[in-house]
């Protein structure tokens, strides 16, 4: 048994403190992994602060891990000692339903196994990415390609993985107008992915302030919603539409922005329930969905698709004593693009 040290919070309203966590011995498939970097992800802080229901705390969040295999169990094939790999939003699940044997284990229908603030299959409270080691059976690990750095890497396995997968599902490519809304950790790499994909991009952002990143990132426009022209001018204007927003946005006024056959993806997971007009969907055929991370074959894909266009995240890299900080900021929306913990701080 490995001890880990880590970062934990005992309350939605306590602070951050200094923990040691157990990481169970290796059974026949797990790897265990020396975490160098973990991204902060805004599902993180929700989870926290127990927006999305009830928490045993206490909890260690974290579901963007990179590192390094420290030790493989005696069954493990894919992986080495000295790999450089990462684990995102889940570390487990059934392996035998219809969903899991399509490679889309995020819906596996006994529920997946999130890698925080879940049970895994030995009963025991799963304890995420803000630590210094994680066991994890090898199925759920993937590789992180020699060219992407880890710290830039660990946004990839939330923020890059739940962009990527829908933009893939509904085919943005060539002669496809994507619109992104909200520019934070997801939208950002939203942006680059689209981009990457060839689609004419578009972000979607409360104010200008951010303009010049977006047409950085490969964004051909971008528009402020507090402007109540941009909803006219870009009226019935795009194929898809990414929602990274998880707080409450005007859902009907963003689907009237849907061509014909358009869908606004929600990825953004706002607690309150949304208000939909009927009316804004059916006009126009409009499809209003969602879509959560993706299967770790696509994760895989995604990181390689990453290394392949030379795409990583905007990250800042702060240290262990700095989450609560960095919680609030998020909530601030004041980070350029997503924060990044230095394990080696712990
Ligand atoms: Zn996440
Ligand atoms: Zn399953």
């Amino acid at each position: 048994m490995v001890i880990a040290k880590a970062r934990a919070v005992d309350g939605p309203d306590k602070p951050f403190r200094a923990a040691e966590i157990q990481r169970r011995d290796l059974d026949s498939h797990d790897v265990l992994i020396e975490i160098h970097y973990a991204g902060i992800c805004h599902s993180d802080i929700h989870t926290a602060h127990g927006e999305w229901g009830p928490v045993n705390y206490p909890l260690v969040p974290g579901h963007e891990i990179a590192g390094v295999v420290a030790a493989v169990g005696p069954e493990v094939t894919k992986y080495q000692i000295g790999d450089r790999v990462g684990v995102g939003c889940m570390v487990d699940s059934c392996g035998a339903c219809e969903n899991c044997q399509k490679g889309e284990e995020q819906y596996c229908l006994k529920g997946n196994i999130p890698t925080y603030a879940g049970v895994d299959k030995y009963g025991e409270p799963t304890q995420g990415g803000y630590s210094t080691h994680i066991v994890v059976t090898e199925g759920f690990v993937v590789r992180i390609p020699d060219s992407i750095p880890l710290d830039a890497a660990a946004p990839l396995l939330c923020a890059g993985i739940t962009t990527y997968s829908p933009l893939k599902h509904w085919n943005a490519g060539p002669g496809k107008k994507v619109a992104v809304v909200g520019m934070g950790g997801l939208g950002h790499m939203a942006v680059k992915i689209a981009h990457a994909m060839e689609a004419e991009v578009t972000v979607l952002s409360q104010s200008l302030s951010k303009k010049e990143d977006s047409l950085e990132f490969g964004a051909v426009n971008h528009y402020a919603t507090k402007d109540p022209a941009t909803f006219q001018q870009l009226a019935g204007y795009f194929d898809l539409i990414i929602n990274t927003v998880s707080a409450p946005i005007d859902l009907n006024a963003y689907l009237s922005l849907l061509t014909l056959d358009g869908t606004l993806v929600n990825v953004g997971a706002p607690p309150e329930p949304l208000a939909v007009n009927v009316f804004s969907l059916i006009g126009h055929r409009r499809s209003f969905a969602g879509s959560l991370i993706g299967g770790i074959r696509e994760t895989q894909e995604m990181l390689n698709f990453c290394a392949e266009h030379n795409i990583a995240p905007k990250i800042e890299v702060i240290s262990a004593d700095e989450i609560d900080e960095a919680y609030k900021r998020v909530l601030a929306s004041d980070v350029k693009y997503r924060f990044v913990i230095d394990i080696s701080t712990m």
